[in-house]
């Protein structure tokens, strides 16, 4: 008798379903799939979805299960993905001198004093994360600024853009720069109503006194994409595309993440056509490597600067400094065998421009490049090309994304941020065109978003608000900031997701919640798709998970 129960409850068992490694119940579940857009519950086994439905279909997935998550109503969404990031400068944001969120130049100076006090005399101070634009002082900092606070210690802050950075006197003196040295090309040394240097140097003059700081170690790169990668997953952003990498960089990335230090997605690809982004063609991609963690197949390029030092290429001269249109980075000639090369090895390639003469080249040159090398002769039939940023083109160029296949990476908190500034840069006229999240999705073009940290926050919450509200974090906006191309909710998830997925060639992996995808989620406070704009900001990622592992747990 005993005998016959247990065999009729083995049968019960082997009817029903396998057990779930990972059941997830009481969800407000946006699967992104047109099939099924909601759901309550998931079942996961490996790193695969292997059920998505309601309470009473998972149930067959319940006994046995190894591990059962009850949500209590929380909402879940495709695994969120960051396009365009930069891991070690995250990581190394985290755990060197973060300036983020100072409040004035007297606040920047009892940072500096703080960190001098445990800093070994003559020790660097380098910092970064500042921006003045809110603070009551009204003027950039200055190295008399510095000095009375760190008097034996040079000292370099970097401006949250990363195109300017204040230097104390000391610093200045270790890097030569006097009232007499000129600025390097591509630079500019601010002066004072005396001519002496005020400490501020942007962009290629920048180098004057970071020359001279200590480059990080091997140890501490390591340890940068470590914490960054930790970061990010506490944010809830499940993968990364890390836009330009050094291949010696990459290579330590690679093993972080097969020996499970590393624990969320990553997509890396190499800078430039010279160095690391030709040791990619001769070497090749690496496709899917620890269970679809690691991919490194993309080369980023540069082919102009950034709008607000004025380093963007136009078409037209800046409308507040008319002596100026920006400059090229690159010339076709000598890009050109590199971009046909990538094409036949299945590289993807990511160009960087911001300026609408910027982006028309580059979709020339892509254009060039595709028509010299057929589809039979290329590496992968649709290349996937991308433009990094995107930010300001020409109306008849909007509609060649889409002709050509070129995918937009764009970062809605550039605009939020660059909107300050954009309108006395371009003039009016030109902003119709700028961040025309509306205008790409209208002409039929794939955007993929991202938030370019350590330039900006990286936080998923405010990049996701910035698509849709297009207004500043405090709810700022005027004409001049077109809200009419602002994006709804669902293109802002799916840029984050779906099409972030698409941009790296794994939209059947993963970007959606669909039986047989990886099991990669972000399960949020809140419903981001239904609540009101300004609470999108304060909602907070309670689960982090990648292949069905979790990998961040709210406490
Ligand atoms: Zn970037």
């Amino acid at each position: 008798m005993l005998r016959v129960t247990l065999l009729a409850s083995a049968l019960a068992i082997s009817a029903a379903a396998q057990p779930a490694d990972l059941l997830l119940v009481n969800g407000n579940i946006h699967t992104l799939d047109a099939a099924q857009p909601r759901a309550t519950a998931i079942a996961v086994r490996g790193d695969r979805i292997v059920f998505v439905g309601d309470a009473a279909g998972a149930e067959q997935f319940r006994a046995g299960a190894k591990r059962v998550i009850d949500l209590h109503g929380a909402t879940v969404v495709p695994g969120l993905n960051d396009a365009h990031m930069h891991l070690e400068g995250v990581g190394e944001r985290e755990l060197s001198f973060d300036l983020e969120g100072t409040k004035s130049v007297t606040d920047l100076q009892a940072k500096v004093a703080a960190r001098v006090a445990s800093a070994p005399a003559k020790k660097w101070i380098v910092g970064r994360g500042w921006i003045e634009t809110h603070w009551p002082e009204k003027r950039f900092p200055a190295r008399q600024d510095l000095d009375a606070v760190a008097p034996q210690h040079p000292v370099v802050l970097v401006r949250a853009d990363g195109h300017a950075l204040v230097a104390n006197s000391l610093a200045l003196r270790l890097g030569g720069v006097t009232r007499d040295t000129p600025a390097p090309s591509g630079g500019e040394i601010l002066h004072d109503a005396q001519g002496e240097p005020t400490g501020m140097l942007i962009d290629q003059a920048m180098t004057l006194a970071m020359r001279l700081v200590p480059p990080s170690t091997p140890e501490e790169v390591e340890q940068f994409l470590v914490v960054g990668a930790a970061r990010e997953a506490r944010l809830g952003w499940t993968g990364v595309q890390n836009a330009g990498n050094s291949f010696e960089d990459s290579e330590r990335l690679r093993r972080l993440i097969a020996d499970g230090r590393v624990k969320i997605r990553v997509y890396d690809s190499l800078s430039g056509a010279d160095g690391s982004g030709v040791k990619l063609l001769a070497a090749g991609p690496v496709i899917g490597e620890s269970a679809g963690r690691f991919t490194r197949r993309g080369v980023k390029l540069y082919i102009d600067g950034a709008l607000g030092s004025r380093g963007a290429a136009l078409l037209a001269p800046y409308a507040d400094y008319p002596q100026s249109s920006g400059l090229l980075m690159q010339e076709e000639a000598k890009l050109m065998p590199f971009l046909t090369d990538a094409l036949r090895q299945g590289i993807q390639i990511q160009t960087h421009a911001i300026g609408d003469r910027g982006n028309r080249s580059v979709l020339d040159w892509y254009e060039k490049a595709l028509a010299a090398v057929p589809v039979a002769e290329r590496g992968v039939a649709q290349p996937r090309w991308r433009i990094e940023h995107a930010q300001i083109i020409h109306p008849t160029d909007i509609p060649r994304f889409a002709q050509l296949g070129v995918i937009a990476s764009m970062q809605p908190s550039h605009a939020i941020g660059d909107l300050f500034f954009a309108p006395s840069r371009l003039g009016k006229d030109r902003l119709a065109c700028a961040y025309a999240w509306q205008s790409l999705l209208k002409s039929g073009a794939v955007i993929a978003s991202g938030s370019d940290a350590p330039v900006e926050r990286g936080e998923p919450m405010i990049e996701f608000y910035a698509a849709v509200a297009r207004r500043s974090l405090d709810g700022f906006a005027n004409e001049d900031w077109h809200l009419e191309q602002r994006m709804t909710r669902e293109q802002a998830l799916r840029a984050m997701t779906l099409d972030a997925a698409f941009a790296t060639f794994e939209e059947k992996q993963r970007g959606s919640i669909e039986v047989g995808k990886w099991a990669d989620f972000t399960v949020l406070s809140a419903d981001i798709l239904k609540i009101p704009e300004p609470e999108i900001l304060k909602t907070r990622c309670l689960y982090t998970i990648v292949g069905g592992e979790v990998v961040h747990e709210a406490k």
